[in-house]
Order: C-alpha cells, then sequence, then structure tokens
C-alpha cells in the first residue's frame, strides 16, 4: 500500500505499517512526524500529559535496524501509538490525572504496554484524562482540560479525552483508552473516531490503575475500524497476571473487520437507549445508520431491554463502592504526594492531609459516596441492591442476544458540549453515560463508530454497536459494514473533515 499523501501524520496505522515494513518510509520518519505534529498542535489541544520524545525515537530506531537485518515485522510495528495514563509504564510518569500520583514513576509495565511493545510499537507518551477515569469530559484532570480538535471551546469527551483527542488531531494514528462505564466509547463518538469495549476480561488489567475492577477494561482508539482491528488482536489475550482475564482464544477480530459483511445478521434496536434525551440529530444519523444497515441486509428489529433504565443508578452506587475501596491506597505513604510531612505530623494527619490536598472534588465525591454504600447499615439498600439491578441487566442482555446477533443505539445522548457547561452538574455529567452504562455492567463488549455530523451544530455523532462476551469480532463485522458504507457515500473517513489545526 503506498503512502498517498505527503504527510505521514494523515495516514491508516495499516498503511503506515505496510509502508515500514516496506522500507518506503523509516518509524523513524514517521515518529519525527507524529512528534513535530503534537510539537505544533498539542499546545491548543493538550492531548498529552507526558511525551517521551528520546525514548519514541529510540523505539523507531530499533525497529528500523530490526527491517534492516532482515527479520519479519509485526503487523503493527513501527507504528506510534498514545497510552492513557491510568496504565504503568516503567520509567514514565503515571499520574492518572491526578495530583496524589504527581511524581510517581512506575517501576514496571502493565501488560497492555508490555504487548504494545513486543509488537514494536512506538509509545508517543501517556494521554490526559478525568481524574482517576471519573468523567466524561476531561474536565477533572488535574493538569487541565483537554480541548476537541473539532471545536477547541469544547469537551473531548471522557474519561479518556486525551486518547480521542490525540487521534482527531492527527498527533497518534493509535491509542489506548479504558472503559469502566464509557471512557472509550464517548470520546470516540464526539470526536468522531472509534473506540472499542472489549468483553470484561478480554485484555488484562495487570498495571491498568483501578478504578472500579469489577468494571474496567482496556481497549483500542482508532481512526477506523481496520486499524482498531489491529490493535486489539495486538493487546487482547490471556495474561496469568491478572485472575479475571479469559483463557480463551481471542475472536478473530481482523478477519472480522476485512469481511464487514451484515448480510443475515440479526440487529436489534434497544427501545430504552433512543428518544427522549437524544438530541435530534443524533437521533436522525442514527436513524439513518440504521436504514443502511437495513440496505446491506441486515435483518433489523426492536428489542426491549426493561432494566436499562435502572443501569445508570446502579452503576454510580457499584463504581463509587469499588473506587472507595480501590483508591484508599493513596494514603501518601506509598505513591506520589505526601503533604504535611514535617518530622511531627501523626501518620493519620499526613494521610488526610495528604488525601485533602491530592484529590479532586469529583473524586472526592465519590469516595464519600462510595463509602456511605458500603457502610453496615446501608450496604443492602445501596449497594446490595445495585448489584441486584447488575444481574437483571446481565439478563435483559442475555435475552436480547437470543433474538439477536448485536445490538445498536446511539452512543452518547449528544454531541460535545462547551466546556464549562456540565462540569458543576454532576448529574448532567452522569447522563453522558446513559448508553454506554449496560454492557460494562454486564461484561460484554461493544464499539463506537461516526456516522455524521449532526444537523444543528455540525459535530460528529457516533453510534454504539453492542455483542455477547467474547463475540468481539461481531462488533468488527457490523462496524466495517457501516464504515465502509458510510466512506463509499463520502469519499472518506468522517475525520477527514475535522478542521485543521
Ligand atoms: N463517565 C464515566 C464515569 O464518570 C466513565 C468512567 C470510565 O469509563 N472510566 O464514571
Amino acid at each position: 500500500m503506498a503512502i498517498d499523501g505527503p504527510d505521514l501524520t494523515r495516514q491508516s496505522a495499516a498503511t503506515l505499517a505496510d509502508a515500514i515494513s516496506s522500507g518506503e518510509v523509516s518509524a523513524e520518519e514517521v515518529t519525527r512526524a507524529h512528534l513535530d505534529r503534537i510539537d505544533s498542535v498539542d499546545g491548543a489541544v493538550h492531548a498529552f500529559l507526558h511525551v517521551d520524545r528520546d525514548a519514541a525515537l529510540a523505539t523507531a530506531r530499533a525497529v528500523d535496524a530490526k527491517r534492516s537485518s532482515g527479520a519479519a515485522l509485526g503487523p503493527l510495528a513501527g507504528v506510534p501509538i498514545a497510552v492513557k495514563d491510568v496504565l504503568t509504564m516503567a520509567g514514565l510518569p503515571t499520574t492518572c490525572g491526578s495530583r496524589v500520583l504527581e511524581g510517581w514513576r512506575p517501576p514496571y509495565d502493565s501488560t497492555v504496554v508490555e504487548r504494545l511493545r513486543a509488537a514494536d510499537m512506538v509509545i508517543l507518551g501517556k494521554t490526559n484524562m478525568d481524574e482517576f477515569a471519573m468523567g466524561s469530559s476531561t474536565e477533572h484532570s488535574a493538569y487541565g482540560p483537554t480541548r476537541n480538535p473539532w471545536d477547541l471551546e469544547r469537551i473531548p469527551g471522557g474519561s479518556g479525552g486525551g486518547s480521542a483527542a490525540a487521534l482527531a488531531a492527527f498527533e497518534a494514528p493509535l491509542a489506548i483508552g479504558t472503559d469502566t462505564g464509557g471512557s472509550i466509547r464517548q470520546p470516540a463518538a464526539v470526536t468522531g473516531t472509534v473506540g472499542v469495549k472489549p468483553t470484561y476480561g478480554g485484555v488484562s488489567r495487570y498495571g491498568l490503575v483501578a478504578l472500579a475492577s469489577s468494571l474496567d477494561q482496556a481497549g483500542p482508539c482508532a481512526r477506523s475500524v481496520g486499524d482498531s482491528a489491529l490493535l486489539h488482536a495486538t493487546i487482547a489475550g490471556h495474561d496469568p497476571r491478572d485472575s479475571t482475564s479469559i483463557d480463551a482464544p481471542v475472536p478473530d477480530v481482523v478477519a472480522a473487520a476485512a469481511l464487514g459483511d451484515v448480510r443475515g445478521m440479526r440487529i436489534g434496536l434497544v427501545r430504552e437507549l433512543s428518544g427522549e434525551g437524544y438530541q435530534s440529530g443524533v437521533q436522525q444519523l442514527f436513524q439513518r445508520a440504521v436504514e443502511i444497515l437495513t440496505n446491506l441486509g441486515a435483518d433489523v428489529v426492536e428489542v426491549g431491554c426493561p432494566n436499562f433504565e435502572y443501569a445508570l443508578a446502579a452503576y454510580y452506587l457499584i463504581l463509587p463502592s469499588e473506587a472507595s475501596s480501590n483508591l484508599a491506597r493513596f494514603d501518601g505513604m506509598r505513591y506520589g504526594l505526601r503533604v504535611g510531612d514535617d518530622g511531627q505530623a501523626s501518620v493519620e494527619d499526613v494521610m488526610s492531609l495528604t488525601r485533602e490536598q491530592g484529590f479532586g472534588a469529583e473524586v472526592k465525591r465519590r469516595i464519600m459516596l462510595g463509602t456511605y454504600a458500603l457502610s453496615s447499615g446501608y450496604y443492602d439498600a445501596y449497594y446490595g441492591q445495585a448489584q441486584k439491578v447488575r444481574t437483571l441487566i446481565a439478563r435483559d442482555f442475555a435475552n436480547a442476544f437470543e433474538k439477536v446477533d448485536v445490538l445498536v443505539s446511539p452512543t452518547a445522548p449528544t454531541t460535545a458540549f462547551k466546556i464549562g457547561e456540565k462540569v458543576d452538574d454532576p448529574i448532567a455529567m452522569y447522563l453522558n453515560d446513559i448508553a454506554t452504562i449496560p454492557v460494562n455492567l454486564a461484561g460484554n463488549c461493544a464499539m463506537s463508530l461516526p456516522i455524521g455530523l449532526a444537523l444543528e451544530d455540525g459535530l460528529p455523532v457516533g453510534l454504539q454497536i453492542m455483542a455477547p462476551a467474547l463475540a468481539d469480532d461481531r462488533l468488527y463485522r457490523v462496524g466495517s459494514a457501516l464504515e465502509q458504507a458510510l466512506v463509499d457515500a463520502w469519499g472518506h473517513l468522517l475525520i477527514e473533515e475535522v478542521p485543521s489545526l
């Protein structure tokens, strides 16, 4: 595949990998192009918290040397990638967007990072996020918000807004995100990119700083379905260091993306995930995408998932409960920030000062909510009830997947909102996750892909495809068929319409 333009940053990951392995360009040139792009636009976008320039160039040169020696290169060798700052990478800071981890350099690589390295990918740096992955706008980062390349006054989604914005600003062709309630998919939707939350247990959580361990999952962020598949295949698969990692073959997502054929597939429209509360431009584009899927030969029916109505409420009890426990480890003793340690202060005082100054308001809110929900007098009423709802949601999915192969919905109820618009209104912020949360609660998989620009504001809209656990390949089959039909209509990927920065 030949490089078809002068700018290496506008190429797909697949094109770059082919050009590097055929010797058309060097990995070093590709890396330099992306580092230069970061230098010129990241002041405005703020997708990155740390850029690892020297190590990225050293890796790129090592890939070039490997190629010159005649050794075979893997499918993404030499391709640059950005990693959300919630995954550990030896030697580089890992802040999770929080002051409390300022200065901490983990001594080990997460499994995801290890696999990227083993695939000879070039890690450019770490991307911005809402503090401890709590949020839908990246405004809760202690290091300032990331801006949406479609409109710098708007949010890029969250919590993984940095990874999505890096793709949309052509600072990286691929990125890693994590998705506990939508943090890969919602940023993808509002930035016109592709994001996948793999089946729970499909990608190792080893080295992923825990938010809510029963929901957290790392996954691929890309500008196309095919690129996402290549990255998905690189990071997925069993890891004995994560006890919830699934010991089963990874579905062949690359083949499914190449097939991209929905003829005869049964697709369910989730009745509860549309209508009231969804912006009209989102609904219009969603309906048009469904018509396209029908025209491509899918059998589309409406499906009811009555308990989805309670998903948001259950999630905002389960997540804070788990988070309040997981975040207890940030005590000023073991990692990063330590406040008030004057040699006289008690351990308790140092812990409480560190936590008071180290955590932002949203994190404190959730720690308090979670601690309350788990307290002995309220455990059954809140946490216990929420767990029952979780079971009912899993049953809704199981019933639906008896009738259909995949479910679809809009990914997010609105397009990107303005920075500052919802940051002081937690409920308004939480409502962004209405369509993404059921999948996390049930542990199955989902993809968001762009389906157009909303009529009223010209901003990108995403469609969500949901599949049963371990059927991640279906996401790619449907996603690539829809993407191909849209590309045929537009003549290019939607992301090509992003304003130049
Ligand atoms: N918006 C969700 C939340 O605030 C997303 C979390 C996530 O997926 N990390 O909890």
